[in-house]
């Protein structure tokens, strides 16, 4: 983690879980619990339906709602989809794109990814745009390829004043809800290799600022060392943000 050059976060991804009612019972019970955090922004990525009572219940608290997707087109003929205007009319200032579990029950690739990337940044939303390595991958020794390729798709036209404010977040698709973690040293491999990739499609200044979040299976216990990474700016909790009693201990450390 590097304060001083980049932000850090901890973003909840709630996933399917949570009406609005529990949604809102949630962050009350955040808000009551978290007291003052020093190091990072705190974001919760909820379901679309919970935005509004979200947006309501984090006001004045320093806590921003995030959405979990977006489509890539502004508006038009996508039954079921919701664009970027609909989510900052709302209040919502992150979007998730291309979480693993996006990519593998809803058919999305490293070109629609890049296209939600575009969208996102597009109407004044800030992407936290996932990758990550299969088992499969990481079995055949390939997990640095595979990461290179996504980051490198994913980044394809995205001009460097808007790259810099792109959050990613490496997700071992191995990793998430699994109760698997990375090691630290691990997690730290990737997630360095990921700010070369930057380097490499912009320049030092810009891998520098560019903020690299951790996600799977972050939990209390394993938070402080993974966070103690170097080139790690925070977390991407998903199980662990379902309860406040293992949200906050995150955000707080
Ligand atoms: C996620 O879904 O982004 C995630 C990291 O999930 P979990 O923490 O449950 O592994």
């Amino acid at each position: 983690m590097n304060r001083r050059y980049r932000k850090t976060v901890i973003a909840g991804n709630w996933k399917m879980n949570k009406t609005p009612a529990e949604a809102k019972a949630l962050i009350n019970e955040i808000k009551e619990t978290i007291g003052k955090v020093k190091w990072c922004d705190v974001i919760v990525c909820v379901p679309f339906v919970d935005i509004p009572v979200a947006v309501k219940a984090t006001k004045g608290a320093k806590i921003s709602v995030g959405a979990q997707n977006i489509h890539f087109e502004p508006k038009g003929a996508y039954t079921g989809e919701i664009s970027a205007d609909m989510l900052k009319e709302l209040g919502v200032k992150y979007v998730i794109v291309g979480h693993s579990e996006r990519r593998t029950y809803h058919g999305e690739t490293n070109e629609t990814v890049n296209a939600k990337l575009h969208a996102s940044i597009d109407g004044g939303l800030t992407p936290i745009v996932c990758v990550g390595e299969t088992q499969a991958q990481r079995d055949m020794g390939i997990s640095k390829d595979i990461i290179r390729a996504q980051v490198k798709t994913a980044f394809y036209k995205i001009p460097a004043d808007r790259a810099r404010k792109i959050i990613i977040a490496y997700e071992p698709v191995w990793a998430i809800g699994t109760g698997l973690t990375a090691t630290p040293a691990e997690a730290q491999e990737i997630c360095s290799e990921i700010r070369a990739v930057i380097r490499s499609l912009y320049d030092a200044r810009i891998a520098r600022a560019v903020t690299i979040l951790y996600g799977g299976s972050m939990n209390p216990a394993n938070a402080a060392e993974l966070l103690a990474q170097p080139d790690i700016d925070g977390g991407l909790i998903g199980g662990a943000s379902l309860k406040a009693e293992t949200f906050v201990p995150i955000c707080v450390l």
